[in-house]
Parts: structure tokens; C-alpha cells; sequence
């Protein structure tokens, strides 16, 4: 069996879904089709979720209609039939409905997830519609049946496991299933949602949870690609990752794919390719275990940085200042992704504002706190790297134009990450695509 995960620009158009219809049914293995909310949807309702938290309710109401209006037109355009174009209608009307009844209760972060969730289920019934109307003959699973987070908002890939398999052996003989990437259930049995770009996520545990033969994520690019393409004009798609390298370029800024998506398929053994739905016979990317070479393979960069510097004469030759250090960044849940450390100073970096003003007042007592914003991780990722020969030495020669205020070198074999202002992360993207890929 596996598993097809299309994204929001790959169904946003009535003839995407077409394209992704004869996709799916290209050959003959059992398949589960994951699908995001057509794209500007999500983000649409996150405005709904906006206003309603603000208490402007005629600017919700407002912001329905327009949406509403878009899967009106929509549809005409996915099916043909009087029949398939009523039911798609129904869906439409249903849902817009839903939405509209929200409008007049009040609102709660609950209810604001049951917004968030009309993207995906709008998306997976109406291509049921179309699906149904071409006679191809398929399952809609409904993902809040067996996607679930527990207490703490994980998902566990054996509980999954569990209700999914129970619901497949409902449609023994069947073998095409859609259902929705990203919505879920939470421990309290709410609906809920994997955060934004979950869909990757959601698609990367259903894998792991049946064991899939491959996890194809299909976007509107050509795979992973060796630098940003919004930022440099030149680059090329990446042919093999390992697990590690693609986790990496993924939590370091590579859009593609959501960084948690990684771990269940690393875990599992499941293959995930990364393919285009707008170029089908290009390779993209495939991630594996195996590296498949030695050597630089991409360049991420990751914005809104925050560097908070701890420095303290107390903390030469004491043991116990790290704990110290790392047990209020624990205390707020925020995670550390740099750090590096001298016998008088520790720098660490994080990625959210959120606690920031807690954090420091915690961190007080234990030095004089340094506090920096508007900060880049430029991340160089490949196999190796370490050990290939010139990396280090064409690195720092591309960068010297470019501040870079810390540097992580030696955590793993395969990524040097460096800190450096925001305001410089096209140059810096730029010179290392000549000096590291010799591309301009
Ligand atoms: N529709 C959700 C989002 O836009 C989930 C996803 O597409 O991955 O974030
Ligand atoms: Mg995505």
C-alpha cells in the first residue's frame, strides 16, 4: 500500500484535480490520497478565526461570503454532470452553513480549530464528488475517525495504527482511500489540527502506520532543491537525501515539507518522494536512510532568529550553569535550535517571541542577558560535510562580506549552521550558490 500526499496548490484548481484523479490511479497498488484545502483556504480561515477572535463579525461574515463564492465557482468547473454538480452544491452549501452558525456562537479556541478543519474536509468531499461523477471508485476515510494527538498534542503512530486498521478492514477489497491531511482529534476528542502545513505530517504517520511501500508528497516543485528558489535565480533539485540531511534542510527553511514529517517515516523505514503534480515525469526527491553522496547538497535559511546571550564569570569551571540555563527554556516549552558556548558565555538561539520577556527575567539572576532580533540560521546541509574536503575552507570564503555572529560546526556530520542579521540573508544565499555550487 501507499501513501499520495497532494498539497493545496495541487487541488486549488478544478483541473489540478483532475490531474491528481489520474495520478492516483496510474497503477495498481492499494493507495490512501491525502489531500490539503485548496490553497488560500487555510489562510482564508485563519482571517475568519482573526475576525471572530476580535469580535468583528460583519467583517467574518463578510470574508464567508467571499469564500463561500469561490468553491461556488469552483465547482461548476470540477464536475459536469447536474447530478455530481448538486452534491458538490450540498457539500458547498453545508459547510458554508457550519460557518455561518459559528458566526453566531461564541467564540472559543475550540470552535476555532472546527473553522481550521473546513479547508481539508471541503477538499477531500468534493473531489469524492468528481472522483464518483468519472466512475472511479474510491473510500472517503474520515481522518477524524483515526488521526488523533494525545495530551500533550503528539500523535502516536501505534494509536493511529489501531483505528485506522480497524477502519480499513471495513472495505476489504477496496482499493483507493482519500481522506484529509492536517485536521485530527485531541485528547479531550475536539477536533484539532497537526499546525499549519500539516497535511505533510498527517501523511508522513498514516505511512508509518500502515507501513506504506512509499510516502509521496506532491507539490508544485521538483523535489528539494539545493538553495531557495524565491531567493536565487539558479538551482537545481536534490535526487537522494538521507532521513537526517532532509530533516535538516526542512526544519532549517526548505518550504517543502513540514519538519515533523520526517520522524514517523525515519522511523517506520517508509521511503517519502517528493514530487512535482505540475511536472509528473521528473524525478524530484527521494529520502532514505542512505545518503546516496558524500558532500554539500543545500543551503536553508531559517528567519526570525532570536539570539539571547548569557554571560557570567560565576559560570568559569562550575558544572550545573547548562542545566540552569536550559531549564527555563524548558519551563516555557520553547525549544533551543543554536547554541554555543565559551568558559565565560553561552549563546543560544530560538524562534519564537512568545515567552521571550519570561525567559529573560528567568535567565536574569544567572548573568548579564543579551537579547538580539532580526537574526538568520543559514544552514549548509549534506553528508559528510565535515569531512569533505574544502567545505569549511569555500564556506567562510564565500561568507566573508557577511556578519556571522555564531557558528555550530561538529553536532552532527552532516550540518554547519550559522547565525547572521536577517538583512543579509540574500547575499548570503547568493554567494554560497557560486561559491559552494559554482551556480549564480
Ligand atoms: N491546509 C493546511 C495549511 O495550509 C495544512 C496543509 O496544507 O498542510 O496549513
Ligand atoms: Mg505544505
Amino acid at each position: 500500500m501507499k501513501v499520495m500526499k497532494f498539497g493545496g496548490t495541487s487541488v486549488g484548481k478544478p483541473e489540478r484535480m483532475h490531474q491528481v484523479s489520474q495520478l492516483i490511479t496510474k497503477d495498481a497498488e492499494p493507495t490512501i490520497v491525502i489531500l490539503s484545502a485548496l490553497s488560500g483556504t487555510t489562510n482564508a480561515l485563519v482571517e475568519i478565526g482573526h475576525s471572530m477572535a476580535t469580535g468583528d463579525r460583519e467583517q467574518a461574515h463578510q470574508q464567508i461570503g467571499k469564500l463561500e463564492a469561490h468553491y461556488q465557482s469552483f465547482i461548476k468547473e470540477l464536475v459536469k454532470g447536474e447530478k455530481a454538480l448538486a452534491r458538490a452544491a450540498s457539500i458547498v452549501a453545508e459547510h458554508f452553513e457550519f460557518l455561518t452558525i459559528i458566526l453566531k456562537i461564541s467564540f472559543s479556541e475550540a470552535l476555532n480549530k472546527d473553522i481550521l478543519a473546513q479547508g481539508e474536509l471541503l477538499s477531500t468531499k468534493l473531489f469524492s464528488v468528481y472522483l464518483e461523477e468519472k466512475g472511479i471508485d474510491h473510500v472517503l476515510l474520515p481522518a477524524l475517525e483515526f488521526m488523533s494527538i494525545d495530551i500533550h498534542d503528539e500523535p502516536q503512530v501505534s494509536t493511529i495504527k489501531g483505528k485506522l486498521s480497524h477502519l480499513l478492514q471495513q472495505y476489504k477489497g477496496k482499493s483507493l482511500f482519500i481522506t484529509q491531511g492536517y485536521i485530527c482529534r485531541n485528547a479531550r476528542g475536539e477536533v484539532d489540527n497537526l499546525k499549519r502545513g500539516g497535511s505533510d505530517y498527517s501523511a508522513s504517520l498514516i505511512a508509518a502506520a500502515i507501513h506504506a511501500s512509499v510516502c509521496e508528497i506532491w507539490t508544485d516543485i521538483d523535489g528539494m532543491h539545493n538553495n531557495d528558489p524565491r531567493v536565487v535565480k539558479k538551482t537545481r533539485a536534490i535526487e537522494q537525501l538521507s532521513f537526517e540531511e532532509a530533516a535538516e534542510l526542512a526544519y532549517f527553511g526548505a518550504k517543502i515539507l513540514h519538519p515533523a514529517s520526517i520522524w514517523p517515516a525515519q522511523h517506520f523505514k517508509v521511503p517519502v518522494k517528493l514530487l512535482n503534480t505540475m511536472q509528473p515525469e521528473a524525478k524530484g526527491t527521494l529520502i532514505t536512510e542512505e545518503a546516496g553522496s558524500v558532500g554539500v547538497k543545500a543551503v536553508a535559511a531559517k528567519d526570525g532568529i532570536i539570539a539571547i546571550n548569557i554571560k557570567s564569570s560565576r559560570m568559569l569551571l562550575a558544572y550545573g550553569f547548562l542545566r540552569k540555563i536550559f531549564e527555563v527554556f524548558e519551563k516555557y516549552r520553547t525549544p533551543i535550535d543554536m547554541i554555543t558556548t565559551s568558559e565565560v558565555a553561552v549563546s543560544v538561539t530560538i524562534d519564537s517571541v512568545a515567552n521571550l520577556k519570561e525567559i529573560v527575567k528567568e535567565l536574569e539572576p544567572l548573568g548579564t542577558i543579551e537579547v538580539e532580533e532580526h537574526l538568520s540560521i543559514v544552514s549548509i546541509v549534506g553528508n559528510e560535510i565535515v569531512q569533505t574536503k574544502d567545505v569549511l575552507y569555500k564556506l567562510f570564503e564565500a561568507m566573508t562580506p557577511v556578519p556571522i555572529r555564531m557558528v555550530s560546526y561538529g553536532g552532527s556530520k552532516h550540518n554547519v549552521s550559522l547565525l547572521i542579521p536577517s538583512a543579509h540573508k540574500t547575499e548570503t544565499l547568493q554567494l554560497l550558490n557560486k561559491g559552494l555550487f559554482g551556480l549564480e
